[in-house]
């Protein structure tokens, strides 16, 4: 056999997950799982693994343990109902894999405090959940937690909001710490953020800067009709945009936003044909004489073309739960065998692995013998 024959390629893996706090929405469909169909459907990955990230919601949930076993069932609607094949994704259930609490427990000596304080997604959410002087050890180092569900996968790319950014930073450096400690083992990963900046952090219907199911201003991908349209119509947009008259802002503007994401130009051609794409309808809108009502009526057409679909797959999988049972404790056996394997590499690197052989033993009377 050649050298160059010798030398395998490396396995291209995906890794990417949520944690089952309630139901995904359209800023979870654009930020990271229409991502995550496109690159499964592309057939250029040798493994995908889809995590409930139920463990980590419990890091700031943990009085709430019927929340999150509710929505581990859910989540897996939604990612049925976008689209993740369970043929080609392994959906798995994070706290069936004990090796991640393991790896997580090495990789928590890697890290300083005052690394993870500088966090800066951690900062804002300790924030925003009022836990500046209360916050649980292990949301402060859910970053920790992260490297080893990552790296446990050997993944190479993991698909995320920009949300996600400082915690991919956070395992890159965990990976280059180990090792050069213990020796080449870890896999760094990569972040694939959407290309649409717009979407690598949609905004909620409020206007605020994140759509988040923690705060309550959110398009669910299982909302029907009545409700997507109440949100549509409702939805915060520039405030000074009082007549139709008026000059408009389509910059912080959600409905903007969201059409950025969503509307193509079949779109236009099919509903609103007197624009050939979104950026003659800004224009309009930025220089007056376009309504709000017009362009919530259009993005609520856009959006029910998108969420149509997802709800036909969704009705599917509700009424044949048993299969979907079946394909989280198969896709979590996968899951749990491939966190082994790297478990077993770790502790051996680390020389932890006591009884794997009998290297431990020899090693011991080898030493005495010599003494
Ligand atoms: P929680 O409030 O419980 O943290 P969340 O809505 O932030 O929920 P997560 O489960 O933390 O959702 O995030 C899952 C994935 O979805 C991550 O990759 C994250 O970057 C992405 N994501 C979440 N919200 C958005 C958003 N508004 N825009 C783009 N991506 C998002
Ligand atoms: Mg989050």
């Amino acid at each position: 056999m050649k050298t160059h024959e010798r030398v395998k390629k490396m396995k291209k893996i995906i890794l990417t997950g949520d944690r089952p706090t309630g139901n995904l929405h359209i800023g979870h469909y654009v930020g990271s799982l229409k991502r995550r169909v496109e690159l499964q459907n592309s057939n250029e990955y040798d493994e995908i693994y889809i995590m409930i990230a139920d463990a980590q919601a419990l890091t700031d949930n943990a009085e709430h343990p019927e929340k999150i076993r509710n929505n581990v069932m859910n989540i897996a609607l939604d990612y049925l109902s976008v689209g993740l094949d369970p043929k080609k994704s392994n959906l798995f259930i994070q706290s069936s894999i004990s090796a991640l609490s393991e790896l997580n427990m090495y990789y928590l000596n890697l890290v300083t405090v005052s690394r993870v304080q500088r966090n800066p997604t951690v900062k804002s959410e300790i924030k925003m959940r009022d836990y500046e002087t209360s916050v649980p050890v292990g949301f402060f180092t859910y970053p920790i937690s992260q490297a080893a569900d990552i790296t446990a996968f050997m993944a190479t790319d993991v698909p995320v909001g920009d949300d996600q950014l400082p915690m991919i930073e956070q395992t890159v450096e965990i990976v280059h710490k180990f090792n050069s400690i213990y020796g080449e083992t870890l896999v760094a990963p990569k972040a694939l953020l959407p290309k649409n900046t717009y979407s690598q952090r949609l905004m909620g219907i409020d206007g605020k800067a994140k759509m988040s199911k923690s705060l309550n201003n959110c398009i669910y991908l299982c909302d029907n009709s009545d409700e997507v349209r109440k949100k549509v119509m409702s939805m915060y947009t520039d405030p000074n945009h009082l007549k139709v008259s008026d000059p408009g802002n389509t910059k912080d503007n959600p409905v903007f936003a969201y059409l950025s994401c969503f509307a193509t130009e079949e779109h236009f051609q099919k509903y609103l044909p007197e624009y050939h794409n979104l950026d003659e309808m800004k224009k309009h809108y930025e220089r007056g004489g376009l309504g709000d009502i017009k362009c919530k009526t259009f993005l609520f057409q856009v959006l029910e073309d998108v969420l149509t679909p997802i709800r036909e797959r969704r009705k599917y999988f509700e009424n044949h739960l048993d299969e979907v049972y079946e394909i989280l404790r198969q896709g979590t056996e996968n899951a749990n065998r491939k966190a082994q394997e790297t478990l077993q590499k770790v502790r051996h690197a680390m020389k932890i692995d006591y009884f794997a052989n009998n290297d431990f033993l020899e090693e011991r009377k080898k030493e005495r013998k010599m003494n």
